[in-house]
């Protein structure tokens, strides 16, 4: 089969290699879309310490269940499905405690284990679930991305009707603004440094758009929230800069939560924490009820996808990262869909 390997700092490419062992208690999936994650453009680029090469990348995908070793009323041959990224070992305190999202012992497809940007992946039948017909391969590929997103507005104090504030319109930043207007019945502000992004957030249905580059964020938040600042701001960039601006931008007792992991230090002045009483809080993956949701969302049509999404062949994946890496192409997020020609 084909896979997309990271193979060293700044390369990818696309190898033949064989096709993975389906060990028992696993299903092996046919992969017909899979998302290329900004996290792993970002793991290439600065070689970093969470993804090692060689590795076959990919953890946001769809496909079909092509053989199963093991018995399971839940899942069938040929049924159409995804899979959560964090596989928990169900034994470790998290997970005892019911947040298997941050089991110690995760493995993350193509982390610690090969990816889903090939033919076939095997998983653990147990993080597999399946969706409906209606929904088709691309679009159930975002699944992943806006559960990591639910997760996040599951983890917010409740406000009421509230006015958010997100920072960042990527993949997540796009998919989880959608999902804070449906869930939260939040009014929404997407900010972003591309106007490009900003399009597609108008599109999808923001409330108001900014680009910090061109006006004053902090100034614009305020008037957005009729008021002293937004309820909740959202970082799906997180840089220092991204998470300062997160707390700035709040009324007292506001919460900003982050979900950006671009820079690991940050410096912060704790007076505009403490003073207003602020709260920040950080998400990390999802649990099956996020996943839950997502498919619910996305297959009802309140999450949309669209044309910000391109998709590629397997053959044209390593392009379509370098396009990523340059920051070239006029698409937000890319798919690959390795089952096209394959039948
Ligand atoms: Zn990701
Ligand atoms: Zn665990």
């Amino acid at each position: 089969m084909k896979a997309l390997v990271f193979v060293d700092q700044g390369k990818v490419e696309v190898r033949e290699i064989p096709q993975p062992y389906c060990g028992l208690g696993e299903a092996l999936i046919r992969v017909e879309a899979c998302g290329i994650c900004g996290s792993e453009i970002e793991s290439v680029q600065v070689l970093s310490k969470r993804r090692k090469p060689p590795l076959i990348l990919g953890h946001e995908f769809s496909g079909v269940i092509e053989y199963i070793n093991d018995k399971t009323d839940r899942l069938s041959v040929g049924e159409r499905v995804i899979v959560n990224s964090v596989i928990p070992c169900g034994k470790c305190n998290p997970c005892l405690r019911g947040q298997p999202n941050l089991c110690k012992n995760r493995q993350v497809f193509g982390m610690n284990r090969p990816g889903a940007l090939a033919h076939f992946v095997n998983s653990p039948l147990y993080v597999i679930y399946p969706v409906p017909e209606s929904l088709d391969f691309v679009t159930a590929s975002l699944t992943e991305p806006l559960s990591v997103g639910i997760h996040l507005l599951n983890l917010i104090p409740d406000y009421e009707n509230p006015t958010v504030a997100v920072i960042g319109a990527g993949t997540i930043g796009l998919l989880l603004f959608q999902a804070a207007r449906t869930l939260l019945n939040a009014k929404v502000l997407v900010a972003d440094l591309a106007d490009i992004r900003l399009k597609e957030a108008e599109k999808l249905g923001a409330d108001v758009t900014s680009n910090p580059l061109k006006e004053n964020f902090e100034a614009v938040c305020m008037e957005f929230s009729g008021a002293d600042g937004v309820d909740i701001c959202i970082d799906a960039v997180g840089t220092s800069l991204t998470r300062n601006q997160s707390i700035k931008v709040l009324r007292p007792g506001g919460s900003a939560g982050w979900l950006g992991l671009q820079e690991n230090s940050v410096t912060l002045d704790s007076y505009p924490i403490i003073l207003p009483e602020r709260k920040i809080f950080g998400s990390y993956g999802a649990e099956k009820e996020d996943f839950l949701k997502s498919i619910d969302l996305l297959s009802s049509g309140k999450v949309k996808g669209g044309d910000w999404v391109e998709v590629f062949p397997i053959e044209e994946s390593a392009e379509a990262f370098k396009k990523m890496m340059k920051g070239e192409g006029n698409f937000i997020k890319a798919v690959i869909t390795p089952g096209k020609g394959e039948g």
